[in-house]
């Protein structure tokens, strides 16, 4: 099945709102085996949303749009569709009722009578109730066509993608979609890709694509069959050739995140962890702690701009700052021990560097050290993580968390 994504909204053609859903829909859609093959993005204007559906209908078995569901004036994505295809707007009382209920359960927001158009759906459609919000969405299928239409709120559009859009886009097919997420961590896309070019050129079911995420990479094995559990023994065979290939670059399959795979291995093995920061300034502290859980775990840890506060908070020798420099090897290992011991974690971990844009005379933009310690040894990671502050962070955080799970998964540490 092919996709065309239409988002409808101008605040998205003004650079005001990121089209976030559209990137978010479109992993949702091909992990349902899904082809997106096209993003358009148009105006809360009905005759050029109108010039989009014509060119969408053409070229894809299945349109989402996003946005335009709601009260206002503007709101003008069900009426355009609607007419496009042949059907009237029909008032759905239940969701009519709701709405009314909403309204006077949410004290800050009145109901005015505009509020009633949110309930005319089109004839026939499959009504997608909204539990996050006001505007419900819908599904029909007219001309050979399927469209679905959900809210512009991330906050309401992904999860009722989840909970209606996808069981509806399921029910098309009397085959099982099974797919499985292979993370992997210290390789660029490119390189992957270079590796299973041929074999994903000439597999198409199951299938093996590559998606580059921040700093990492997902490859993801799919396929379909008539039950599950023969969809899932099709890619069985995948995950395990790409894990004979990349080797301990695969730090999970299935798995939300390092940091996520890290608190999981943790929290089983009961053991708690630190972090003394300095390019990163709390990000690795952040990005563990967002996740649910992390307090059986995450025991503290330190932010250390300045050479003094690393000599203060952290007990390290200034003498030793002074001598080797605080964007050194040295003093990674001394930030990733002292913390530890400061904190009383079973592992402490450490981020010393030059995010940029200037660099300290001696280092270069983008010098970076990571350590960790545990109660015996100190491993230091020495990088060169190029130029971008918020790039240079972001990696530096990843590199601790590569270190982490490898400590854990009992792998060699310093791999750079
Ligand atoms: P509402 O009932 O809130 O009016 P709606 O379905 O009419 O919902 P819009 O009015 O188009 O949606 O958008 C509401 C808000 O949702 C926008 O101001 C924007 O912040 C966010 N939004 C809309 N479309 C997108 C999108 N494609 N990606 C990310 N955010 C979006
Ligand atoms: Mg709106």
């Amino acid at each position: 099945m092919n996709c065309e994504i239409l988002a409808v909204g101008t605040e998205l053609l003004l650079g005001n709102t990121v089209n976030t859903d559209a990137a978010d829909l479109s992993g949702l859609l091909s992990g349902l085996g899904v082809n997106v093959f096209w993003h358009t993005v148009v105006g809360d204007n009905p005759a050029r949303l109108k010039e989009a559906v014509a060119i969408a209908r053409k070229r894809a078995d299945l349109i989402v749009t996003t946005g335009g569901l709601g009260p206002t004036y503007d709101d003008l994505t069900k009426n355009v569709l609607a007419e496009a295809f042949g059907k009237k707007l029909e008032l759905h009382q239940d969701e009519a009722d709701f709405l009314k209920a909403w309204f006077a359960r949410n004290s800050h927001s009145k109901y005015t009578d505009n509020n009633l158009q949110q309930a005319y759906l089109p004839e026939g459609c499959t009504v997608f109730h909204n539990d996050w919000g006001t505007a419900p969405g819908c599904a029909f299928a007219a001309e050979g066509v399927h469209v679905i239409m959900l809210p512009g709120p991330p906050r309401e559009c992904i999860p009722m993608f989840k909970a209606c859009a996808a069981p509806y886009i399921r029910s098309l097919s009397d085959q099982v979609i099974f797919s499985r997420q292979i993370r992997v961590f210290g390789m660029g896309e490119s390189a992957i890709e270079s590796l299973f070019r041929s074999e994903m050129e000439r597999m198409a079911n199951p299938s093996l694509a590559t998606y580059a995420k921040f700093g990492e990479v997902m490859l993801r094995a799919t396929a379909k069959a008539d039950t599950e559990a023969e969809a899932e023994a099709m890619c069985r065979p995948v995950v395990e050739k790409v894990r004979a290939v990349l080797g301990d670059k695969v730090y999970g399959v299935d798995v939300p995140s390092m940091e996520a795979l890290c608190l999981d291995i943790m929290t089983e093995r009961g053991l708690t962890l630190s972090a003394a920061e300095s390019l990163t300034g709390g990000l690795i502290g952040e990005r563990f702690t967002a996740l649910p859980g992390a307090s059986a775990v995450f025991r503290g840890g330190a932010v250390t701009y300045c050479d003094e506060v690393k000599a203060a908070l952290l007990g390290i020798d200034p003498a030793l700052i002074a001598a080797k420099g605080a964007v050194s090897r040295e003093v990674a290992a001394a930030m990733a021990r002292d913390v530890r011991k400061a904190v009383g974690a079973d592992v402490g971990l450490s981020a010393t560097g030059l995010a940029g844009p200037d660099g300290d005379g001696v280092n270069p933009v983008g010098t970076v050290f990571v350590g960790l310690a545990d109660r015996d040894s100190v491993w230091v990671r020495a990088l060169s993580l190029g130029t971008g502050r918020a790039r240079v962070r972001q990696s530096a955080a990843n590199h601790a968390f590569d270190m982490l799970r490898r400590y854990l998964q009992r792998l060699p540490i310093e791999t750079w």
